[in-house]
């Protein structure tokens, strides 16, 4: 199971009130899949023979092998339907790239789009120059301006080879980037493909950052924007709430919400299913702060970015409230939270989806499409228990990591029994009431 972690705790309640009708997203794209893996392949070939002509002997020879084993990887994704293909999505970035372009001549001409089904309000960009836009960041920021500013940062990346970069020190064993010499030494067993994981993470924003690169993307980002009209604000706004998704306090699930949910006409609620597990060889006070949030990092060291960011900018210094956003943003942020639980369906993170969807519920909204999911998740979470198999898809306890929130959740999912779970799953996916 992908390490998804405590994501989506902490959306806020809009008022979403519109079925599975909406369509936003065209499934049917079996040519449009094998003409992105063609095209990918293509263009990842050409940059290795690029990149072998430009760095020769071991440096050539490892960026190579990276970037195939990327390429391999890239295409199982491609084929395990991660990205929606023509959507409105696209659409919607595709003219927010044009906008940037404005006074932007250093931006390049071979920029390609792809949404991923991921609720991480993230962005990265391809050796290719292919932008990798999550749909989280859809659901998650104010406005397309805010859109726009994650795009711009990654344009910074782009421009200034930032991943190549970190490719040629890891390779020359660099002392650059000492913090992933030093993991990937560590680990005896295996070691090519941990090193290529830990890159891969990296790419995908999930591992640690640099901060003097994004430090460097923050600033050519903020010119891009700024040379393009925007409104310079929105720049420090995006950083902000990307900021906030990692540090506000989460919504807590209450045990009303569990009775409430779980006391069905067939199977009354148990007050022992929410007894937790003994952790009492924990120094809780220690890990007191982490407990209080659900903390994600997926931004790493925000507030110390935008402190550079202003003090390099002072004209950002007088912040000013998020622009209104516009008709069509409002109604691809409302899809996009409609999708969260199909995305964490689609990754197979069935314990997360069920936490996230009694969320939805706790907060009364549209009860009977949330209802649906939660039949839904509890099935294949049936499945994994009758099968031995149920930590693949539903997280451990991990005190030092998790939310009290998230551990009583965990408590209570690992204290149900098979047939409980089934009668759950039944209840939910045969009535609804
Ligand atoms: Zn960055």
């Amino acid at each position: 199971m992908m390490k998804k972690l405590i994501s989506f705790l902490f959306l806020y309640c809009f008022a979403v009130s519109f079925g599975q009708i909406l369509k936003p997203i065209d499934t049917a794209d079996y040519p449009q899949r094998k003409e992105l893996i063609r095209a990918f392949n293509f263009n990842n070939e050409v940059f290795i023979r690029k990149v072998k002509a430009q760095y020769s002997g071991k440096t050539g020879s490892d960026l190579a092998k990276f970037y195939k084993e990327f390429g391999t990887d890239f295409e199982k994704q491609i084929s395990n339907k991660d990205f929606i293909l023509r959507s409105d999505y696209d659409v919607s970035v595709k003219s927010l790239i044009a906008r940037l372009r404005k006074n932007n001549p250093q931006i390049p001409q071979d920029l390609k789009i792809l949404i991923a089904k991921d609720n991480t309000p993230n962005a990265f960009c391809l050796l290719d120059g292919t932008f990798v836009i999550n749909m989280g960041l859809f659901s998650w920021l104010d406005n397309e301006e805010q859109i726009a500013a994650v795009i711009a940062h990654e344009l910074g990346h782009r421009i200034k080879q930032h991943t190549l970069k970190l490719l040629v020190a890891l390779s020359e064993n660099n002392q650059q980037d000492k913090s992933t010499v030093k993991t990937l030494k560590s680990v005896s067993e295996n070691a090519n493909e941990t090193a290529f994981n830990i890159l891969k993470n990296r790419m995908y924003k999930k591992g640690v950052e640099k901060r003097s690169q994004e430090i460097e993307a923050d600033s050519l980002g903020y010119v891009i924007f700024k040379n393009a009209d925007f409104k310079k604000t929105e720049f420090i706004n995006a950083l902000k709430r990307l900021q906030d998704f990692d540090t506000i306090s989460p919504r807590e699930l209450k045990v009303e919400t569990y009775k409430k949910m779980f006391n069905l006409p067939q199977q009354a609620f148990k007050d022992k299913w929410l007894k937790k597990e003994d952790f009492s060889l924990y120094n809780y006070n220690f890990y007191k702060e982490k407990l209080s949030k659900d903390s994600l990092a997926s931004h790493p060291e925000m507030a110390k970015r935008l402190e550079k960011l202003k003090k390099i900018f002072p004209e950002l210094n007088p912040g000013t409230e998020s622009l209104k956003p516009s008709e069509s943003y409002l109604s691809l942020r409302k899809a996009a939270r409609m999708e969260i639980l199909p995305n964490y369906y689609h990754s197979e993170d069935f314990g997360l989806g069920i936490y996230v969807s009694l969320q939805f519920l706790q907060d009364g909204e549209d009860e009977k499409y949330y209802k649906t999911w939660l039949g839904k998740y509890f099935a294949k979470i049936y499945e994994a228990r009758k099968n031995y198999n149920l930590n693949r898809y539903l997280d451990r306890i991990e005190p030092k990591e998790q939310s009290e929130s998230y551990q009583q959740f965990l408590n209570f999912m690992w204290n149900l029994s098979l047939e409980e779970i089934k009668n759950i799953s039944d209840f939910y996916q045969n009535k609804e009431s």
